[in-house]
């Protein structure tokens, strides 16, 4: 009787001794491959490799790039806004919009 629940509670022990481990190990490997666990969940966007966080992306409405707001060109106000990549964007939207 006393050998069963001795070997209940080792393997019990193994399981939890083993959890730990796998845990550790787990948590180690996802550190090694992912240095940046907490990524801001932002708008990702193609091809724009390193984005700086919270940076409103505008299609130019011209060629289809996305441009940050911050250097994008806005022509219009309000509803009617649109925004270029380029003077040369802007020049050919504002043409083709007219
Ligand atoms: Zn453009």
């Amino acid at each position: 009787m006393f050998r069963i629940i001795f070997g209940l509670i080792a393997a019990l022990l193994m399981l939890s001794v083993l959890k730990s481990v796998i845990t550790s190990v787990s948590s180690i490997l996802s550190a090694v491959f992912s240095p940046s666990n907490s990524k801001p969940s932002g708008p990702i966007m193609p091809g724009q490799g390193q984005t700086p966080i919270a940076q409103v992306l505008r299609r130019c409405s011209s060629c289809g790039t996305f441009t940050p707001e911050s250097t994008a060109r806005k022509v219009g106000k309000g509803v009617s806004e649109i925004y270029f990549c380029s003077q040369e964007c802007q020049t050919k939207g504002v043409a083709k919009a007219s």
